[in-house]
């Protein structure tokens, strides 16, 4: 029987409980445990996939095909598994469901309610991995801050498990925030008791409290904490801001968060954590041998949240080339003719983001020319690959109207064009074209050369697709289409052959980077940008010399 793991938020919302139970998940299968992690998200849509990514950040997508939540991106970088729908759930969903339900009359003309019918439901999916027999524990993250009203139904939900299963199968974690005020400087508990009696007062009572501080936590703080809500001294557990996410773990180590979890779940005879690999690469990114700049090119670079993922795999593959890979945010609305060469001419390489929209597409085209002309290593992601497409068509085959159907319904020569499946779809949530699918990569190309092989399959998120009508035309001209959907024939890999680094990719290949295996695109471009910054500095030499 597994046993199951809450983790809750208080005082606050953002202060990384999908980080901390990523961390306590890492340490609990360096330790030989079987672990998921899902995350139950308290908002009505029933999934992140409809959200902007400014409400949300950048909407993750599983191997199933799953639009979810940021935080299992972590999960999956940390753990090196795959998630799925399963792993994620709102609100929305479990009103679905229930509703639905009743439709089909099964509550025989029971008036269906929050208690019990939404929180059977909520109790029945936290279960739901946990019965399949594949996992030791299942950590639950609690999406949300405690005392907020949509939160509340969750809150219940663990209050009857605790009620229904034995003791020692739940372990409740509340991580919270420790303020310090500078001009008393003091650290001040009162808002954690106040979080603490809140979630009481609903009937949980966290074994474990997480405080998130920016100083140190005395021993005489841990046991105010400890001693006003009510849990055992060595239960109060620091989170002190670190350097980097990928460190918490072994901050947590440190802490003894596992231990004291698994403790609680009476869990005993477990091995010594094996973390050999995961600081190894922490010293990589901490001790790199030189530095890069990459231009992430994108309309949502305020928020840094919108690209989690492709952030992430640049520090993967970072770290495997022994590169600290600075981005440089470059937003691609204010990219015009005047500017462009002023914008992108220190970087080492270039990354056009995915997105959707008409919204800054002139500059990404006017980005991807300048990277092509100038030999600049280019990666571009979906929207990023569609508009290196158009940009080809426009500035190399001399079709000077070329575009996508997205953005100009009517183009006369669509070379990105909407796939013929989608035509027909009306309804917007979770019908783009959506998960892992395979592509078949020619030999004697560059995606050969990154990949190794010819078969791979990677995750997708789009309506659009490379038109076909005008492969030959592509093909003869100078760009390839090096990956190919095997069964339809989309095309899902493009690149420049003439060019040092050229390519772009229908798929994301950011969702599958990990830790463990960083996504082998990421790790090539970093290495070309790594090449051409080389070369650069050389040529920089030579130029002082000479005058
Ligand atoms: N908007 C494009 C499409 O739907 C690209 C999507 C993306 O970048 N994820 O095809």
């Amino acid at each position: 029987m597994a046993k199951y793991v809450f983790v809750t938020g208080g005082v606050t919302s953002s202060l990384g409980k999908g980080i901390i139970a990523a961390s306590l998940a890492k340490l609990l299968q360096a330790r030989g445990f079987r672990v998921t992690i899902q995350k139950f998200d308290p908002y009505i849509n029933v999934d992140p996939g409809t959200l902007n990514p400014y409400e949300h950040g950048e909407c993750y997508v599983t191997e199933d095909g799953a639009e979810t939540d940021l935080d299992l991106g972590h999960y999956e970088r940390f753990l090196n598994i795959h998630t799925s729908q399963a792993n994620n759930v709102t609100t929305g969903r479990i009103y679905q469901t229930v509703i639905n339900k009743e439709r089909e009359g099964a509550y025989l003309g029971k008036t269906v309610q929050v208690v019990p019918h939404i929180t059977d439901e909520i109790k029945r999916r936290i279960q739901l991995l946990g019965q399949s027999g594949d996992y030791d524990i299942v950590i639950t993250e609690i999406g949300g801050t405690v005392g907020d009203i949509e939160s509340l139904p969750f809150i219940e939900a663990i209050r009857q498990l605790q009620w229904e299963l034995p003791e020692e199968n739940i372990c409740v974690i509340h991580l919270t925030l420790i303020p310090y005020l500078r001009a008393a400087k003091e650290l001040k508990t009162k808002p954690t008791q106040h979080s603490v009696k809140m979630m009481s007062e609903n009937g949980v009572h966290p074994d474990i409290i997480v405080c998130r501080t920016e100083e140190p936590l005395t021993n005489d703080l841990k046991r105010k904490i400890a001693l006003f809500c009510n849990v055992k001294p060595n239960a109060v557990i620091e989170a002190m801001d670190a350097s980097s996410i990928y460190e918490v773990p072994l901050e947590m180590l440190r802490e003894k968060l596992d231990v004291t979890c698994l403790n609680k779940l009476n869990i005993s005879g477990y091995k010594e954590p094996d973390l050999e690999k995961w600081k190894l690469f922490l010293d990589k990114i901490k001790y790199p041998k030189s530095k890069i700049t990459i231009g992430l090119i994108g309309k949502y670079i305020e928020l840094q949240d919108a690209y989690k993922s492709i952030l992430e795999s640049f520090i993967h593959a970072g770290a495997i080339n022994e590169v600290k890979v600075v981005i440089q945010n470059i937003h691609s609305e204010f990219i015009t003719p005047e500017n462009v060469s002023e914008k992108l001419q220190g970087l080492d390489g270039m990354l056009v983001a995915p997105g959707f929209g008409e919204r800054g597409i002139e500059g990404k085209i006017l980005a991807i020319q300048y990277a092509r002309e100038n030999n600049i290593p280019f990666f571009g992601i979906c929207l990023g690959m569609q508009m290196s497409v158009i940009e080809y068509a426009r500035n190399v085959l001399g079709i000077e109207d070329a575009h996508s159907t997205e953005m100009k319904k009517n183009a006369a020569h669509p070379v990105i064009n909407m796939m013929e499946e989608q035509k027909k779809i009306k309804m917007m949530g979770g019908t783009m074209r959506l998960g892992s699918y395979p592509c078949e990569i020619k030999s004697d190309t560059l995606a050969y050369k990154i990949y190794e092989k010819n078969h791979i399959t990677e995750r997708h998120r789009h309506r659009y697709e490379f038109n076909n009508d005008y492969l030959e035309q592509f093909n003869e001209n100078g760009m390839i289409a090096s990956g190919i959907n095997p069964s339809t024939g989309l095309v899902e890999i493009v690149e420049v052959p003439s060019h040092s680094f050229f390519i772009g990719v229908q798929y994301h290949p950011e969702l599958k980077s990990t830790v463990e295996n960083p996504a082998p695109l990421f790790v090539a471009f970093v290495a070309a940008a790594k090449v051409f910054n080389e070369k650069r500095v050389v040529q920089k030499v030579a130029a002082t010399a000479i005058s």
